[in-house]
């Protein structure tokens, strides 16, 4: 059992992260600047899993801050997801994103590094493969960023590799994410994105709760089985138990690795949407609309690697990503009947 920090703690996949590690009898330390996050993630997490959770108020950028948190409590480990994740955003402002993504990371890896804390797990995402050949992607596939977003977790990747080719770290894990949605079934946590949500499960979810009229389809034309566009969603309570198990792989092993984490399945926009209709009761209004600029027709993980190496399969299917999404937004609606 091991004592961990995970930066940008409060967020929606370090929360759901943060419970499975609890349940597997580690212990978490938050830091969040909750720049991003809801105040009130940690005492949700406390009344959901019934234990005490530190939370430590700092930017990942503030060295001093992090190196006073690793001196006061000592962690095995430090699982990274603290960053800015909005690619339109990553266009508009790179220097913002330079610097709190890639300065942050050098920052923080500087910390770990003076508190002889040398493993690490890292949110990265499947976005660096930009438009792929073809799809099932494997981690062996050509990188090739679109966006200043995904530069900047490819090179927050291309950080962490190097530290642990020359030794600085003994173990990281670089875990490119394909589609995370869905909530934890206690509908006690979940997603909650600022503004008009850019995604489709959320989108989805806010269309049912009657706060946007219909769905936009973005492309019914694509080389796809029913021309709508096909991706890799994953539950996150599936992601968030990859994360305990690459932990708890790099604790027990000095490697550095990079591995997908999908399901390996590919689904259509009306695939989803179908699911959605079937797992909830409520009809979804769609408005059949152009493609959306930069999107790839298809897109899924090969995901044979967290397999042979963590041990690890996505288990929660289609229906169950979009029930618990659907309870966590009905719930902020203050919608009862679900
Ligand atoms: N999509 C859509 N309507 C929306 C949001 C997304 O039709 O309001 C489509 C989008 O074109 C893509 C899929 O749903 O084919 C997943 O989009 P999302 O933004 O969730 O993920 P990404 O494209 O970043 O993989």
């Amino acid at each position: 059992m091991a004592r961990v920090l995970l930066t940008g703690g409060a967020g929606y996949i370090a929360s759901h992260t943060a419970v499975v590690l609890l349940e597997r009898g580690h212990e978490v330390i938050l830091l969040d600047d909750f720049s991003n996050a809801e105040r009130d993630v940690p005492a949700r997490l406390e009344r959901l899993t019934g234990h005490n959770l530190p939370v430590i108020e700092a930017d990942i950028r503030d060295s001093e801050a992090v190196s006073a948190a690793l001196a006061a409590q000592p962690v095995a480990a430090v699982i990274h997801f603290a960053a800015l994740k909005a690619v339109g955003e990553s266009e508009a402002d790179p220097l913002r994103y330079y610097d709190m993504n890639i300065i942050g990371t050098i920052r923080l890896l500087e910390a770990m590094q003076a508190g002889g804390v040398a493993r690490i797990v890292f949110s990265s995402s499947a976005t660096v493969y930009g438009q792929p050949d073809s799809s099932p992607i494997p981690e062996h596939a050509p990188t090739r960023v679109q966006n200043i977003y995904g530069r900047t977790k490819l090179v927050m990747e291309d950080l962490i590799s190097d530290l642990a080719r020359t030794g600085k770290l003994r173990a990281a894990a670089n875990l490119r994410y394909f589609n995370p949605v869905g909530a934890h079934p206690s509908a006690m946590i979940g997603e909650t994105p600022r503004g008009v949500p850019n995604n489709l499960m959320p989108y989805l979810t806010q269309v049912a709760t009657g706060r946007r009229p219909c769905l936009n389809v973005f492309g019914t034309d694509y080389a796809t089985p029913d021309g709508t566009g096909v991706r890799d969603y994953i539950h996150v309570m599936d992601l968030a138990e990859a994360h305990a198990l690459a932990l708890e792989h790099i604790l027990a092993h000095d490697v550095a690795l990079t591995v997908n984490l999908g399901t390996g399945i590919g689904i259509s926009v009306l695939e989803m949407v179908q699911a959605f209709e079937r797992a909830t009761g409520r009809a979804i209004p769609l408005n059949i609309s152009p493609r959306r600029p930069g999107d790839v027709a298809s897109y899924y993980a090969n995901p044979a690697m967290a397999e042979r190496i963590f041990g690890w399969k996505a288990r929660l299917n289609i229906e169950d990503m979009c029930r618990d999404a659907w309870r966590w937004e009905a719930a902020k609606a203050g919608i009862n009947d679900v």
